[in-house]
C-alpha cells in the first residue's frame, strides 16, 4: 500500500467511526419513541393525566448499568414526575436524593421552575422515620442536608423561605437555589 492510499484508508475508517457515533443517539431516540408509544393515552400513576405525544417525543432510553435493557425514562406533562418504563412496568424515579449525614432521608420529584435562580421540588421522605428528620426546621435552616445526583455527585444548594410551611406539613414542595433537573 502506498502512502496516499494508507492515508485515504485512515480517513475512510475515521469517517465510518464518526458516522456510526453520530447515528447512535438518533437510533436511541427512535427506540425510546417506539417503546413510549405503548404508553400513549395511558394515565400517569401519580396525577392521572394521560401520557401525550409530547411526553413520548421527549422520552429517552436509559443507559445506566443497573437499569434493565429496553428501559426508557419519560416525564409526565401533567405533574412533571419522571418514570422509568420497562417490561410493561412504570416506576417513579426521583430527580435527586437528599441526605442528612450519611442517611438518605428524602427524594426529590416534580421539578418546577420558580424564579431565575430557584427550582422547586416535591420532597418525599424515604420512610416514616426519615420524615421526622425532614420536618425538622434545623435541617433546612442550618443547611444540614446534602443533595446528590443519581451518580452520587454532591450538589451545592440551599432552600428558600418556604421550609417553615414544609415542616408544618402545609406543603410538600420546597424551593432549592440553582438546583436544576439537568444536573441529575
Ligand atoms: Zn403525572
Amino acid at each position: 500500500m502506498s502512502r496516499p492510499e494508507f492515508f485515504l484508508c485512515l480517513i475512510g475508517i475515521a469517517a465510518i467511526f464518526f458516522g456510526v457515533m453520530a447515528g447512535l443517539p438518533a437510533l436511541d431516540r427512535h427506540r425510546a419513541k417506539k417503546a413510549g408509544q405503548l404508553l400513549l393515552n395511558r394515565p400517569c400513576p401519580h396525577c392521572g393525566r394521560a401520557f401525550d405525544a409530547g411526553a413520548i417525543r421527549r422520552a429517552r432510553r436509559e443507559r445506566e448499568a443497573n437499569v434493565r435493557d429496553r428501559c426508557i425514562s419519560i416525564a409526565c406533562s401533567g405533574c412533571s414526575r419522571t418514570f422509568q418504563f420497562g417490561e410493561g412496568e412504570l416506576r417513579a424515579v426521583p430527580v435527586f436524593e437528599l441526605f442528612v449525614g450519611d442517611k438518605k432521608v428524602g427524594l426529590l420529584y416534580e421539578p418546577k421552575r420558580e424564579e431565575m435562580f430557584w427550582c422547586s421540588y416535591v420532597v418525599e421522605p424515604t420512610s416514616l422515620e426519615a420524615g421526622e428528620i425532614l420536618w425538622d426546621e434545623a435541617v433546612w435552616n442550618e443547611v444540614k442536608f446534602e443533595v446528590k445526583a443519581k451518580d452520587g455527585r454532591p450538589l451545592s444548594t440551599f432552600t428558600g423561605g418556604d421550609f417553615r410551611a414544609f415542616c408544618r406539613k402545609e406543603t410538600d414542595r420546597l424551593s432549592f437555589r440553582s438546583l436544576w433537573p439537568i444536573d441529575s
